[in-house]
């Protein structure tokens, strides 16, 4: 199987599956318990926070475990809601994840004014729009590091310090940054961003909340009430192997050689290069322009359903756009928000790949994308 899909998730690294397996049953105690065991369980907690904080170039208790990013972004805008009212102004780009636009539109339902920047045509935040829109009455402003589905970078640095002169805070979902991009909490001089590890090759259902200066520093009510955990901001019995498990992915990344992200960027451009060759004007390659994820190529064929080719396509795994999106019927919003007409949001094809990804898998997959293609214009 040619498993394109890499920015819905990634399979669990063996490695970090031998991490986690201690924790299913020998050292199965809750982190909390004063025992011994419960001891054993909080060492293993304390020593994965060290290596997620190492990766994210933060301090251990700036790193607060949560189930995923739609989490950890949900925190911060039910943070934000349940603050007294001084600022009534969220700024958003138009091209976040719906963990971050469905919670900007829960903020609107409740009296905020929710601004979404446009980006450019190649998918990039506009910078001028994002100047005017930040403005003294912002409390928020939340745009991704990198976009997941045509992989765009954003200028978060940039971004940060326009919200910090007009005394917003800044949310940076960074949950397709990590491992494909540098990531770096004191360089990005963000206040909060959310993480997911099942797009590292770690456990699904763990993830981190980085919060400057720890919970302690939490500016806002805690949204969800329960035991003391994580400094009170995200209450709940601790989820020991999962966490185990991140930190073990984390540990795997800070490990891997440096020339693993440019390698699979020269496999991504001879991908594109090879696909534009063959159907030259019938496609058109998303973000081409601007920086971009190594692992990602979105395109959009003129005339052919996405649907068609990802269920006819033989041995691969490739999406329409993102996964959380494609239970929705309606197209990707990315289309329309980079200025194509919205008919052309069913045309696109999400391809990304794994790190592990070899030219003769390439190779092969090109040649099955060409035998779908055929067909479904045979059958068109
Ligand atoms: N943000 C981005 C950019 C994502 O790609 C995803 C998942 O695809 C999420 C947030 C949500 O992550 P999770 O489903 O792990 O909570």
């Amino acid at each position: 199987m040619l498993y394109f899909d890499a920015n819905a998730t990634t399979p669990c690294a063996p490695e970090v599956q031998e991490a986690m397996r201690p924790f299913w049953d020998g050292t199965f105690a809750n982190a909390s318990s004063p025992h011994r065991a419960g001891r054993m369980a909080a060492q293993a907690v304390a020593v994965a926070r060290r290596a997620v904080a190492e990766c994210l170039d933060a301090r251990p208790q700036e790193v607060v475990f949560t189930s995923g990013a739609t989490e950890s972004t949900n925190l911060v805008f039910w943070g934000l809601l349940l603050a007294p009212r001084t600022r009534r102004r969220v700024v958003v780009s138009s091209i976040e994840h719906k963990a971050v636009l469905e919670s900007a539109a829960l903020l609107e339902e409740h009296g905020f004014q929710v601004i979404r920047v446009p980006v450019t045509p190649d998918g990039v935040v506009d910078m001028d729009m994002a100047a005017r829109a930040i403005t003294d009455d912002t409390a928020l402003v939340s745009v991704q590091a990198a976009n997941n589905e045509i992989g765009t970078i954003q200028p978060v640095l940039q971004l940060a310090r326009l919200a910090h002169q007009a005394g917003a805070f800044f949310h940076v979902d960074a949950v397709q940054a990590l491992g494909k991009m540098p990531v770096s909490m004191r360089d990005w001089e963000c206040d909060f961003a959310s993480f997911s590890a099942h797009k590292i090759y770690g456990p699904k259902g763990i993830g981190a909340l980085f919060v400057r200066g720890g919970p302690q520093r939490w500016p806002w009510p805690h949204p969800l009430r329960g035991g003391g955990q994580e400094g009170g901001l995200r209450p709940g019995t601790l989820n020991v192997p999962g966490i185990v498990g991140f930190g073990a992915a984390c540990t795997l990344l800070q490990r891997r050689p440096a020339e693993n992200l440019n390698r699979l960027s020269i496999l991504r451009d001879f991908l594109e290069k090879s696909l534009k060759d063959i159907y030259q004007e019938d496609i058109i390659i998303l973000g081409k322009a601007s920086p971009r994820l190594p692992n990602t190529l979105t395109l959009i064929i003129k005339d052919i359903p996405a649907e068609f080719i990802i269920s006819i396509i033989k041995n691969s795994m490739i999406s329409a756009s993102s996964a959380c999106s494609s239970d929705s019927k309606s197209a990707s919003h990315i289309v329309t928000a980079l200025g194509y007409r919205e008919s052309l949001g069913k045309n696109m094809l999400r391809i990304s790949l794994l790190e592990s990804v070899t030219s003769t898998e390439i190779k092969n997959f090109i040649d099955n994308f060409h035998e779908a293609i055929f067909l479904v214009k045979d059958t068109v």
